[in-house]
């Protein structure tokens, strides 16, 4: 395997796991804009968003979409960035699916 996300997916590379099911995993990003920052990843080796079939996609954002309800609440951010990058030229840098999520605060001092 020389996909890092794979890796991760399959416990070869630790990573601070926040979530996981049989088809997604979601950590904590190693290189965080904010506090809590995290990744929310298909198991399944596909490249972007675009190549996901829909129910990757359902999973997936479904994940976020629940973890950014528990980033909110359990962090206090007061807002949240969802985004995934798809190409070199979109900055991606893993080519393998993925969803930041980025939590937000009032107060700043909790960016990265
Ligand atoms: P992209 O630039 O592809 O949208 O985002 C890739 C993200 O993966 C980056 O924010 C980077 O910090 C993160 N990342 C890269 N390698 C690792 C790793 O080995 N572990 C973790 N937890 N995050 C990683
Ligand atoms: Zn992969």
């Amino acid at each position: 395997m020389d996909c890092i996300f794979c890796e991760i997916a399959a416990g070869n590379i630790p990573a601070k796991k926040v979530f996981e099911d049989d088809d997604v995993i979601a950590f904590l990003d190693v290189n965080p804009a904010s506090f809590g920052h995290t990744l929310v990843v298909p198991k399944q080796h596909v490249r972007n968003f675009m190549e996901a079939d829909a129910a990757t996609i359902g999973k997936v954002f479904g994940v976020a979409s629940a973890l950014g309800r528990v980033l909110q609440a359990k962090l206090g951010a007061s807002g949240m960035n969802l985004l995934s990058n798809a190409g070199e030229s979109a900055g991606q840098t893993v080519d393998h699916f993925h969803i930041h999520l980025i939590p937000r605060y009032d107060d700043r001092t909790q960016e990265a």
